[in-house]
């Protein structure tokens, strides 16, 4: 009887594993390291791919294991360049990264996705109507980064330099995950990106704003703030009733004093509902707990939500305020939103 060997990810087995692996193949426990880099520092998603292993030591992996890689599925430009990928992985599940290239400032930055859908369901939000289907898994997370570099230096001549995990679910929510995909990248046996450059952006889980800074990370903390009272943050982030605005500024400030990393505050500025002089106020407080900075985004309306954008006089009117207050302020403009790339779009859309 022939028995069928269940191949398993090479990208779930740790190097002590594999090493075992080569000895038990009568091989060397260097060909682990070998292996290791073709797949973490070069990406690689092929065993074929592995040119300095033997043909018949390639045929050997390629018989015990798999790289379930993820698969461009659809590519969609913007007119102000921003790129959107759609990823299939490789339960047929679909993701979405988004390129986001700011030339002038030499910044190119990729939004990438940390679950299949979310289980969050923040009212403005198109990826908060999917439902979570599952987290992905460290490898999935790496890929988008891996894909997404070379679709940058293909397109404009530059890598990646910034990484937000700001796409589709709640990376908090993939904690393990998330951490390990960050390891990889960043580690010098991996992808080396600098950990300064990446951002962790949450919808806000106080529990898990501290593990962060006990895990000693070392990268940025965006909190997805939205509304400066906890009345309004109920009613468009539910996840604010069990983590409320107090637990978040002194989990957040427990972030600070542990790593002195950077933080900030996404605030989506919504016609008649958070732009307000009154808001404003209420921001500027949120805004003296600990050294934080303020990115007000344009809103992009989704079908499924009855908000609108705020008007350009009340962004910046509401933005001067919190200048006059010395709080550090940047106004983003929309990107993608011709090709539901923007903030709250992702939604895995034809
Ligand atoms: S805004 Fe983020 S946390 Fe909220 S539903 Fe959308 S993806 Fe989930």
């Amino acid at each position: 009887m022939n028995a069928t060997i269940v191949k398993q990810d090479i990208r779930k087995i740790d190097k002590a594993t594999l090493e075992d692996f080569f000895v038990s193949i009568g091989d060397k426990k260097f060909r682990a390291g070998q292996v290791y880099q073709w797949i973490w520092q070069k990406g690689v998603c092929s065993f074929d791919e592995m040119t300095n292993l033997s043909k018949s030591l390639r045929t050997t992996l390629e018989a015990h294991f798999t790289i379930q890689a993820i698969k461009e599925n659809k590519v969609q430009k913007s007119f102000d360049g921003t790129i959107k990928t759609r990823f299939q992985l490789h339960d047929g599940h679909m993701i979405e990264s988004v390129l986001i290239p700011v030339p002038e400032d030499n910044r190119y930055t990729v939004c990438v996705s940390s679950q299949v859908g979310c289980s969050l369901t923040c009212t403005f939000c198109a990826t908060g109507r999917m439902k979570r289907v599952r987290n992905l898994d460290a490898a999935e997370i790496f890929d988008q980064v891996v894909q997404v570099n070379q679709q940058c230096l293909d397109t404009f001549g530059h890598p990646l330099t910034n990484i937000v995990y700001m796409g589709m679910g709640e990376p908090l929510l993939a904690y393990k995950n998330v951490l390990e995909s960050i390891e990889r990248i960043s580690a010098p046996d991996g992808l080396n990106m600098s950990p300064r450059r990446i951002t962790i952006s949450t919808a806000g889980i106080a529990k898990m704003i501290k593990q962060l800074a006990d895990d000693a990370v070392k990268v940025n903390l965006a909190l997805s703030l939205h509304a400066a009272d906890d009345l309004k943050r109920n009613q468009i982030m539910p996840i604010n009733e069990q983590n409320n605005l107090a637990a978040l500024m002194e989990a957040m400030n427990y972030f600070f004093e542990k790593t002195k990393n950077r933080i900030s505050y996404e605030y989506i500025a919504f016609k008649n509902f958070n732009d307000s002089m009154d808001d404003a106020k209420k921001l500027v407080v949120l805004c003296k707990k600990f050294p934080v900075r303020v990115n007000i985004i344009e809103y992009n309306p989704i079908d499924q939500a009855d908000f609108e954008k705020s008007s350009e006089d009340k962004i910046n009117a509401f933005a001067q305020y919190l200048i006059q207050k010395n709080v550090t302020v940047t106004v983003r403009r929309s990107r993608g939103k011709d090709i539901d790339a923007a903030c709250g779009q992702l939604a895995n859309k034809d």
